[in-house]
């Protein structure tokens, strides 16, 4: 990855571009002509910049799911803690009405 990969020339009036590699299409600073990116060699670079951004995009989606799924469960826990206490509170009251 060389500097060459992140300047091109203007194919216009030859000034040196320095490319933007989050916008497809770049302005020539000095003749304002368009250019977009698509030598064969650049574009590969802007896929392999696209496919990092899907995977780390993909690990954050997992990472949050299994958070949300980790945070599901604790409640289910939870709720079930309680409910045995209850329970168990229910009974011994219940006890202790009887022995009223
Ligand atoms: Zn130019």
């Amino acid at each position: 990855m060389g500097e060459i990969l992140r300047a091109i020339r203007c194919p216009n009036c030859n000034g040196i571009i320095k490319l933007d590699f989050d916008n497809i299409i770049n302005y020539c600073p000095y003749c304002a002509s368009q250019l977009t990116i698509n030598t064969s060699l650049v574009k590969d670079i802007l896929i392999e910049k696209e496919k990092t951004k899907q995977i780390l995009g993909r690990a954050e989606l997992q990472f949050q799911e299994k958070k949300l799924e980790a945070k599901k469960e604790s409640l289910h826990m939870l709720f079930w803690v309680i409910f045995i206490i209850v329970s168990f509170i229910l009974m011994i009251l219940g006890g202790l009405l009887e022995a009223l």
